[in-house]
């Protein structure tokens, strides 16, 4: 198992409020909040960020996001949420096993988001659009 803190929620060696938990899944309230219900969504196997997932723990996870989702929303009485899954320590994230966010938005508290998009060329649109579409089809012909 990972050696994460959430390896050790997974272990039971550290106490959660569980939300939910299945084969492939472990669901549990942020011990930080960024609103009331904010929830982790975490696989039980411990890779440390989403691109290194197998396909079963992946499958698993967005089998029941939208079942965790709806029931964040259910017991805040939210109507909007953010998915955040962050990646990497420049993407903020801090702990190593991957992790869905599932943060409720409502009464001003929620995920605040800086968005500052770019207007790329046409040129540099297309030649990225080949690299990322030759990769892509090159990991799905490793099956
Ligand atoms: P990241 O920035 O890695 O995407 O977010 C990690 C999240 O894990 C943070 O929101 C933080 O509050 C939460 N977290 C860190 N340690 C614990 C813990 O021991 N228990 C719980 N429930 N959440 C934790």
């Amino acid at each position: 198992m990972s050696e994460t803190i959430f390896g050790r929620i997974i272990e039971g060696e550290i106490p959660c409020h569980r939300v939910y938990e299945d084969d492939h899944v472990l669901a549990f309230l942020d011990v930080n909040p960024l609103s009331p219900g904010h929830t982790l969504v975490i696989p039980k196997e411990a890779v440390p960020t989403l691109d290194k997932l197998s396909e079963e723990s992946a499958a698993a996870i967005g089998r029941v996001l939208p079942r965790i989702a709806r029931a964040v929303l259910q017991a805040t009485g939210a109507t909007a949420f953010n998915v955040l899954q962050n990646n990497g320590p420049e993407a903020h994230q801090a702990v190593f096993h991957v992790h869905f966010h599932i943060i409720p938005k409502f009464d001003g508290k929620g995920l605040g988001i800086g968005w500052e998009p770019m207007t790329p060329d046409a040129a540099a649109m297309k030649a990225l659009r080949e690299k990322i579409a030759w990769a892509a089809a090159t990991e799905t012909a490793k099956g």
